[in-house]
């Protein structure tokens, strides 16, 4: 008899994205006329740079060529793009990371699931709330956590609060953490950690032979200079931390995927009798065995990002989303409400008025504006009483969204 994985059975069934979609169809149903806004959507709209497709034109000519064709890469990826990235995103900002300690690969969204399989089930594990569902459904799927309550908290993982009140920087566990998955620039909120901030939690890490999964899927929105890009910027980092990059956000790969994780050859964690193992040997291993690397093309395309050409369109394409989260948080402060983030990542989190749940704020705006947004309550419990509104959009339309809920919402 087979039977299922049940862990999946726990998982809340991808309630947030379809409730909206089930919303907004319901509300476009009966308001056939209504042009919506959508700024709920995590995902870019603006065309792959110009670089990136040259290379990859390049590329698929090389692969119609017998004397060029490629067949299986290296499963860890080609070391031209490990060799690019280690001295342009690392090397550059006086972190140590060789090129060897680069994984390419297809994803971050993959890579934070996957880094699962070469840790034990019995590490207590820390997320902030709210966070990237990702990171609580993989364990889930893991067995790593009990069921969800009907705030959606799972049993046997540890919530960190980040909001208004602290700040949006979750304080340091009262408890001993094993694994502590940190998102900066943040998505859903928007904040960024200073130095101090994640060297507090490198100090925590190496005192409690704890391991930090520090995703920073969006570092390229940095615009503070004093903000760190990466958490091997603070020292002690590679005793402790795994960092994930894509060029999803980036350089608009969504739907070309390309990314990669830093695992230090240093970096170890305990094996059942006490002995320390380097997680780099583990990762490769895995890799090796259930990964076959990424598409010739793509990674072509991703080493074009670091191209003098490729450089200058990529951050025209950051220039132009992050001018979107300072239109969005000009205005909404003009409407009176309450933003945090837009300043170093393209998300603005946004107090909803008067005391309003999550729900309530999004169908008041779908009804009145017209306007789309993500409730907090759907990335957590504290995430109530919040609101993602997204910078990845034409001008067009966030010119056209905010204009609207300026008129209806200005007092
Ligand atoms: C978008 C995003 C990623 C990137 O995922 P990919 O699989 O590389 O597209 C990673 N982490 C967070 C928090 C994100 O929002």
């Amino acid at each position: 008899m087979a039977t299922v994985n049940d862990n999946y059975l726990k998982l809340k069934a991808g309630y947030l994205f379809p409730e909206i979609a089930r919303r907004v169809n319901a509300f476009a149903e009966a308001n056939p006329d209504a042009k919506i806004i959508r700024l709920g959507i995590g995902d870019v709209t603006e065309p792959l740079p110009e670089a990136c497709r040259t290379a990859m034109i390049d590329a698929v000519a090389e692969m119609g060529d017998r004397s060029t064709f490629k067949g299986y890469g290296p499963e860890q990826g080609y070391s031209w793009l490990r060799e690019k990235i280690a001295a342009r995103d690392f090397q550059a900002l006086g972190c140590e990371v060789d090129a060897s300690e680069i994984f390419i690969s297809d994803g971050s969204k993959c890579d934070t699931g996957n880094i699962l399989d070469i840790f034990g089930n019995d590490n207590t594990i820390a997320v902030t709330d709210p966070v990237y569902p990702v990171y609580v459904d993989t364990n889930v799927m893991a067995g790593h956590t009990g069921v969800a309550n009907d705030k959606g908290e799972f049993e046997g993982l540890v919530y960190l609060p980040i909001t208004a009140e602290n700040n949006f920087t979750a304080s340091l566990p009262t408890e001993k953490v094993d694994l502590i998955y940190l998102c900066f620039p943040n998505n859903p909120t928007g904040a960024v950690a200073s130095k101090e901030h994640l060297k507090a939690w490198v100090d925590y890490a190496l005192a409690n032979n704890s391991i930090i999964f520090f995703d920073a899927a969006y570092e390229a929105f940095i615009t503070d200079a004093d903000i760190p890009h990466s958490i091997y910027e603070i020292e002690g980092a590679r005793q402790c931390a795994i960092e994930f990059r894509s060029f999803s956000k980036t350089a608009g790969f969504t739907g070309t995927r390309c990314a990669f994780t830093v695992v230090p050859k240093n970096l170890t964690a305990k094996a059942a009798d006490g002995s320390d193992v380097e997680l780099w040997k583990l990762w490769n291993r895995r890799q090796s065995t259930k990964f076959n690397g990424v598409s010739y093309i793509v990674q072509r395309a991703a080493e074009a990002v670091y191209s003098p050409e490729g450089d200058a369109q990529v951050k025209a394409l950051v220039n132009f989303y992050m001018e979107n989260a300072k239109i969005i948080r000009e205005k909404l402060t003009d409407a009176g409400l309450s933003v945090y983030g837009g300043v170093n990542a393209p998300y603005v989190w946004v107090k909803t008025p008067s005391g309003l749940s999550s729900w309530d704020f999004f169908d008041k705006l779908l009804h009145t504006v017209n306007v789309v947004g993500t409730p907090g309550s759907g990335f957590g419990a504290a995430g109530e009483g919040y609101f993602r509104i997204s910078a990845f959009n034409s001008r067009e339309n966030v010119e056209e969204a905010m204009r609207r809920i300026v008129d209806k919402f200005k007092v």
